[in-house]
């Protein structure tokens, strides 16, 4: 390691990143490669799933720094250039952590803790909570996209519930006033059932459901789910929730407690470092049902959309009201020349597809190309990359810093309460 720690650091460094086969992941079709697995160039199996490709430092999956002495592991490399790599005032770990997400079939409802409760629940419970970090996560669409996020308002959901014998006969007889009491305690009562009830519950709504029309939105993907995972509480739980359909490009941004699932498409997921999931259905893994019920904040209203500044060099930004991420995006004319600077920060690079050149003040030029990943280490001023093809896209991960964490942050969050109807 000594080679490591007294190298100056001069140039990008390239990643190698691990990949998660989650059994929600997307498949090879028609002859086609997953995503995930066209980018990385690892050949997928037959029936093999590609889920998440994990690019950060999360003790999980790390990813190597490929040097000319071997590859290290990143959280390593850290610690021997904590300086040059993180900046002055970057702590000692690196506080994000990005993914390119590919879902075949949903994830798992579920909800982050917020960072006191993580702390308390990874204390008690480290085999279901890694970590003791909060997971703040924004999701910007790499093609159509559609998930459940946070709970729609009261009447929308009694109105679908209502129109159903099932439904209507299960959640009879709850306070129906105040608005968020009956969200509550409806809430409760759908997780706190017995696992059998809630199968038959299911059956008997998808046969409902399968036998009239007209079919919501909500009732499609009721059906859909209710197939994916049979007896599965969580697809009642979809009417709950709010159903975003996002184009390429847009995004979401999911605070800590607010209930969500991804239900299909593919992804960049940015998201402070951790990988504490309480889940509420869709899932044959643990139901921490106490845990979700208290956590919860109950906000209602619409989805949780983040808009993105669009810069004069034609990146896309997007920041989230939490200090420790935001994401570049950029999609260079061929041949345009894209200058950035560090701010004496950490950034991490995706090529997402085409070529680049990346220079920086006192590094050779490298070429980068489709799928490779990168370290721009703090020290690095700045970096100038040419896109060499028309489709030539960047993605960096690097911290929010502090005078964009107040603006934006404040107007996502005042936004959010002014949508609450209860
Ligand atoms: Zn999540």
């Amino acid at each position: 390691m000594k080679s490591i720690a007294t190298a100056p650091i001069t140039a990008l460094l390239p990643l190698r990143c691990g990949v998660q086969h989650y059994a929600w992941g997307e498949h090879s079709e028609a002859g086609r490669a997953p995503l995930i697995a066209s980018l990385t160039g690892v050949a997928a199996q037959p029936d093999q799933p590609f889920a998440e490709l994990w690019i950060g430092a999360h003790p999980n999956l790390p990813a190597s720094v490929v040097t000319p002495n071997g590859a290290v592991s990143l959280p390593e490399f850290i610690q021997h250039h904590p300086r040059a790599v993180l900046g002055a005032r970057g702590g000692d770990t690196l506080p994000f952590l990005l993914k390119v997400l590919t879902a075949g079939t949903a994830l798992s409802i579920q909800a982050h803790p917020n960072k006191r409760l993580a702390a308390q629940l990874h204390a008690r419970s480290p085999q279901h909570y890694p970590d003791a970090n909060h997971k703040p996560e924004i999701a910007i669409a790499l093609s159509e996209f559609d998930a459940l996020c946070q709970f729609r308002p009261t009447a929308a959901i009694r109105r679908d519930l209502d129109r159903w014998a099932p439904l209507h006969t299960f959640f009879a007889g709850l306070p129906a006033a105040p608005a968020k009491t009956w969200l509550k305690a409806a809430y409760a009562r759908l997780f706190q059932a017995p696992a059998e009830a809630m199968r038959q519950l299911v059956e008997a709504q998808a046969a409902a459901v399968g036998q009239a029309g007209p079919r919501t939105p909500h009732d499609e993907w009721f059906l859909e789910l209710a197939r994916q995972y049979p007896g599965d509480r969580g697809a009642i739980s979809l009417y709950f929730l709010n159903l975003v359909h996002l184009q390429p490009g847009e995004a979401l941004f999911l605070a800590a407690d607010e209930p969500h699932a991804y239900l299909r498409g593919a992804i960049i997921e940015c998201m402070a470092s951790s990988d504490n999931v309480v889940r509420a259905g869709l899932t044959p893994k643990f139901i921490d049902v106490e845990t979700l019920l208290t956590m919860l904040t109950y906000r209602q209203g619409g989805a949780p959309r983040l808009r993105p500044r669009h810069r004069a060099d034609g990146s896309l930004t997007f920041i989230p009201p939490v200090p420790e991420f935001a994401v570049d995006w950029w999609r260079p004319r061929q041949s345009e020349r894209v200058t950035a600077r560090s701010h004496d920060t950490v950034s991490l690079l995706l090529i997402l597809s085409g070529r680049a050149e990346l220079r920086t003040p006192q590094g050779a030029p490298v070429l980068a190309e489709r799928g490779s990943t990168w370290l721009w280490p703090a020290a690095i001023p700045s970096l100038t990359f040419t896109a060499l093809d028309a489709d030539t896209q960047v993605v960096r991960a690097r911290p929010n810093t502090p005078g964009q964490t107040n603006n934006v942050g404040a107007t996502l969050l005042k936004k959010g309460a002014d949508q609450s109807p209860s």
